[in-house]
């Protein structure tokens, strides 16, 4: 199975705080890396933890606060200057194509590469991207401008062939993209053979949900169910509910509540509040209802 595994860049709400940045995570689906958020800084950020800004193809951008896509400017002109030629795709609010477009013009810059923009809208969940490793739909997030989640489903890998049963039952190798296809084999006597009996069942699909930044919402309770594992914002201890109501985020035992409902393997909460030093409190606050929890920690890797 290849590798399915989220680092995060940064975990830290509005404003850089206790050595936090802003909201930024890579994802590296079979050496494909993704970049979901791009909070300030975010260049320093890969460097730091010896991730090649080069191998980034794709950028997902949540929503327009600051937090979430300062550094996408300065990241395209640094990869332009590296002499990037490769397309990248970007998958964001509509906004975020005027905002490129104009800082671009206004500097002179004509970047070296092709930007594949794709809006992304909050009326209705929507596939956004698509490849031979994953398929990545929008959650829609309930947040105080157009804010979008993303889920990264990996694509159902093909059946694995039995060798020795293929060699028992002399089936020609031409057979063998129709077997891994799941399709039964008949021989020239008509007899058909289980497609079963010749393969072995693919390793199930990972499943990955980021949600950032939303008030407490189970409208897409449907969407992550039994998910692998769930990021979810959770900027405030739950004695803050009011302030989070207020400006529309979650607290660490609301995010846990959800985790719970869901019923996904694992939850990481982030996007944490300038307000607390030490992270332990929120912690404890969410794995008191949900014991599978992990704090987003920069640098750190997480495999599914
Ligand atoms: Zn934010
Ligand atoms: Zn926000």
């Amino acid at each position: 199975m290849g590798v399915f595994e989220i680092t995060v860049l940064g975990s830290s709400s509005a404003t850089p705080a206790y050595n936090r940045n802003p909201s930024a995570q890579i994802i590296n689906l079979n050496e494909h890396f993704y970049l979901v958020d791009c909070g300030e800084a975010t260049q320093n950020q890969l460097n730091k933890f010896k991730i090649k800004s080069a191998k980034i193809d794709t950028i997902f951008i949540s929503h327009l606060h600051g937090d979430h896509y300062l550094g996408l400017v300065g990241l395209l002109s640094t990869l332009h200057l590296n002499g990037r030629t490769k397309e990248m795709h970007i998958i964001g609010p509509p906004e975020l194509k005027d905002i490129i477009d104009l800082q671009l013009k206004v500097s002179e810059t004509q970047l070296r590469f092709p930007i594949n923009f794709r809006a992304t809208q909050v009326d209705y969940t929507e596939v956004v991207f698509q490849n031979n490793d994953v398929i990545v739909e929008t959650i829609i997030l309930n947040h105080r401008i157009p804010t979008t989640g993303f889920i990264f489903k990996e694509v159902t890998r093909k059946r694995k062939i039995n060798t020795e049963k293929l060699s028992e039952y002399d089936i020609p190798l031409e057979y063998i993209p129709l077997l891994k296809n799941g399709i039964d084999y008949c021989d020239k006597f008509g007899r058909t053979i289980a497609n079963a009996e010749l393969t072995f069942a693919p390793k199930p699909a990972r499943t990955y949900a980021y949600c950032s930044d939303t008030i407490y919402t189970e409208h897409f309770l449907d969407q992550i169910e039994g998910i692998d594992f769930l990021y979810h914002e959770s900027t405030f201890l739950h004695e803050l509910l009011a302030r989070a109501q207020e400006t529309f985020h979650t607290t660490a035992l609301q995010a846990a509540e959800l985790a719970k409902k869901a019923n996904v393997k694992q939850l990481m909460i982030g996007h944490f509040s300038a307000r607390y030093k030490e992270l332990d409190l929120l912690l404890a606050e969410s794995q008191s209802v949900f014991p599978n929890t992990v704090l987003a920690v920069e640098g750190q890797h997480y495999s599914l």
